[in-house]
Formats: C-alpha cells, structure tokens, sequence
C-alpha cells in the first residue's frame, strides 16, 4: 500500500515524502483512514511502530481541509459583502470572539484550538511536536508543546499568538488553563498518547480533569502500549464506540536484532561493560540501568575510563534532559545510559547497540527494549549482562523470544 492510496491530501504527502517514507506502517495502514472519518480510537501499539504520524496525519488533514472552506468562505464574502452581512455564509471552526462577543481580527487569520494531545513527557512531547513540524510544514498550521519543568512564558507567548494544535503534559496544561491560557471549548480531537504510562505515572487525576473540561462531542484516539483492566476501564469512559487497532512489532523486531547474553558476576560487569564499550566506538549504544542512581553510577565509571556518556532519568532536570538527548541524536555523545521510564518512548534513529547492564522487571519490557536497535531493517545488537540472580528471567526471555540466543560466559 502507498500513502496516495490512504488519500492524503497533497501539501501533507510531499512532507511525508520528503521525511522518506515510502509507504505506510501498518497501524498508519489502519488507523488513517479511520481517524479521517471521524471515528474514535483505541489502539494498542508502542512508539517505534508509527503511531504518531497514525494520528498527526489525519488530525493535520481534518484541519487543513477546515481551513480551506474556511479561506474559500472568507474569500466568497469578500467577493459579496451583501450576502455576507446577512449571515448567509457561515463555514469552518467557530471564531474567536473576546469577552463582548465580537470577533477578533480577520476570520481567515484566526485560529482555535482543534486538537489537544496529552503525552507523559516532555521528551514525547516534542518529539509530537516535530513530527507536527514535519508532516505539517506545507498546510500552515500552527501548533505547540507545553510541559512542565521549564518557564511558562515563551509557551504562554506561542498560545497568546494562536493555535490550532497543542501537545501537552498533563500538569503544565492544567496550570496553563488554569490560568486563562488555553481555551477547551472547540476542540474536535483528543489524543491520549501512552496512557499506560500516563498511569503508571499517577496522572490519572489530572487526565480525568481535562477530559471533564473538553466538549463531549468530540473525537478521542487512545493509545496504550499494554492493556491492563485500568486501562482498559478508562477507555470505556472516554471512548464512543471505537474502532481497535492492535500492532505488535515484537516478534518481527526481535528477529532483526543479534542477541546475546552474558553471565557475568555482578562486581565484574563495569569492566565488562567498559571492554565492549571500546568494542564498539563507532556505534551509537543504549546502556540500561534499573535505578536512576545506577544510571547516574554508570556515567561516572565511564567517565573514569575514557568514556563519554550522557545519562538520562527522571531526576535531571529538563535543560539536561533535552540537552543528553539531543547529544546522543546527533552522535555527539556515542553511548546514553537510561532508565526504562525515561527511555520508553524516546525515538532514536539508528541506533546500533543495546546494552542491559541490569535486567527489566519484567520479560516484556527486555522486548521492548532491544526493539529500539534493529529498526528498519538495519542490523541491531542486543547484549545482556546476567548475574546469578537473574536466571530465571533468561529462562523467560529465551522463551518468549523463540530462538536460541547467544551465550557466554565470563
Ligand atoms: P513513532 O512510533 O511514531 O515514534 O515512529 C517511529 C519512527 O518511525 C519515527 O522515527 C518515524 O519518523 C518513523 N516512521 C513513521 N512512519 C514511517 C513510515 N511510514 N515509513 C518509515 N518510517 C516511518
């Protein structure tokens, strides 16, 4: 399937064409053309399989198109101002109006706010964003990321100059309506994005506060990586009727990726770690860490030995965050030593190496991780550092990977 046969309009295939894609991921596959239609969303699927451009695509379509009767409307009352003045020609989204109910400036400049897109992180947040940068560029649409941890103001700057789409964190879009920021009233669409990990990160009550505030009548796309019942409950509540789009690229990324384990003692894994560091100077390595501390513990022995590394967890603050990340993207920075929170949903292109210094908590999390190398088709490696205690879980992993998995003993 191509993108042309999905039916996208033309400004938004030659961005997409221009980002290189050739043709659509499966949950793009599926999700486009429901989401043009209007219908509402619960899908199952992790970042890494396309899910952000699943729902940019349509909702930067739906308002696009919006925008053109709207242009095609404003130019038709320029051209008879008679009709016009009769109210015979209403078209598009509502108007801004100020406290006296009149209209602010000319109708073909203005903008409200149509899409809203709750995300758990800054790092997801603007890397929605980009992506709205990316599939948008030729529609004129204006949108923006707001979160937490930064100052207000430059954020409060881009709402006063008008959006159409907005990418939020729950806490800082709360704040930001709180005061008077950001008005709910005519939104369309709604995108929960990582609501599973919305939870785990206790937003539910903030999620539950906005959703109470945004027009029932409206689209919602959930989107959830694991389906747990509490999940599965708050999807009952905000969703109407939805269609279910489950991806799962475990399997096939899995198979694209070299795996192998190690059987080290756990006073011995540093020195392990730095020998296939050096190994591996040419690549790009994720190295996970189950504490943050340990992340932190990590860096440091790196540095020790030579090794540059950036860390990257929930403790740094947000100039730090982006500024690791940022290194790391651009191969300034070889190796990024993280925590699974706050590496989940972090999209890192090329990436060759992953490296478990500790194991996950649970199997499902060590596909997750090791399905972030190996995308695309490019050749990925995966090596896990296993000490006595973690036995059991190779066990797991061996089983659920289904093949048999290199193993060495150090
Ligand atoms: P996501 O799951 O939205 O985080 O996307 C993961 C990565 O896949 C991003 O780097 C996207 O740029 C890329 N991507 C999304 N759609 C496509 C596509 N149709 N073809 C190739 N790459 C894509």
């Amino acid at each position: 399937m191509t993108f042309d046969e999905l039916f996208i309009a033309e400004p938004i295939l030659r961005a997409v064409r221009e980002k290189g894609y050739n043709e659509p991921t499966p949950i793009q596959q599926q999700a486009i053309p429901v989401v043009a239609l209007g219908r509402d969303i619960f899908g199952i699927a992790q970042t890494g399989t396309g899910k952000t451009a699943a729902f940019a695509i349509p909702i930067i379509q739906t308002l696009w198109e919006e925008r053109q009767k709207q242009r095609a409307a404003a130019d038709a009352r320029a051209q008879n101002p008679e009709q016009a003045a009769r109210g015979e020609d209403e078209a598009g989204p509502p108007k801004r109006r100020d406290r006296r109910g009149r209209n602010h400036g000319k109708p073909r400049e203005e903008r409200v706010l149509r899409a809203l897109i709750l995300t758990p992180t800054r790092e997801l947040a603007l890397q929605i964003d980009e992506c709205f940068t990316d599939y948008g560029k030729y529609t004129g649409l204006a949108h923006a990321s707001v979160f937490g941890g930064v100052k207000q103001a430059s954020q409060v700057e881009k709402l006063k100059r008008g959006l159409d789409i907005l990418i939020a964190t729950p806490g800082r879009l709360l704040d930001l309506h709180g005061q008077g920021y950001v008005d709910f009233d005519h939104i369309t669409t709604f995108v929960l994005d990582e609501a599973d990990r919305m939870l785990d990160m206790g937003f539910i009550a903030d999620i539950r506060r906005v959703i109470s505030m945004l027009p029932t009548r409206r689209q919602t796309l959930y989107f959830s990586a694991t389906m747990p019942d509490d999940i599965v409950r708050l999807s009952r509540n905000i969703l109407h009727d939805p269609v279910r789009i489950e991806v799962t690229p475990a399997a096939s990324t899995v198979d694209a990726v070299d795996q192998s384990i190690f059987f080290v003692e756990k006073p011995d894994k540093k020195g392990l770690l730095i020998d296939e560091l050096k190994r591996r100077t040419d690549r790009t390595v994720l190295v996970f860490s189950r504490t943050k501390h340990g992340a932190d513990n990590i860096s440091k022995i790196l540095r020790k030995a030579g090794i540059e590394s950036a860390a990257i967890h929930g403790d740094k603050s947000q100039g730090a965050r982006q500024r690791a990340l940022a290194d790391f993207k651009a191969g300034r920075v070889k190796v990024m030593v993280a925590t699974d929170i706050a590496a989940r949903g972090i999209d890192i292109k090329e990436l060759g190496t992953v490296i478990n210094y500790d194991l996950p908590d649970v199997v499902e999390t060590y596909v997750h991780r090791i399905g972030r190398t190996g995308r695309a088709g490019a050749a990925g490696e995966a090596l896990t550092f296993c000490s006595q205690d973690d036995h059991m879980m190779v066990k797991e992993i061996q089983a659920l990977v289904g093949k048999p998995i290199h193993m060495e003993l150090h």
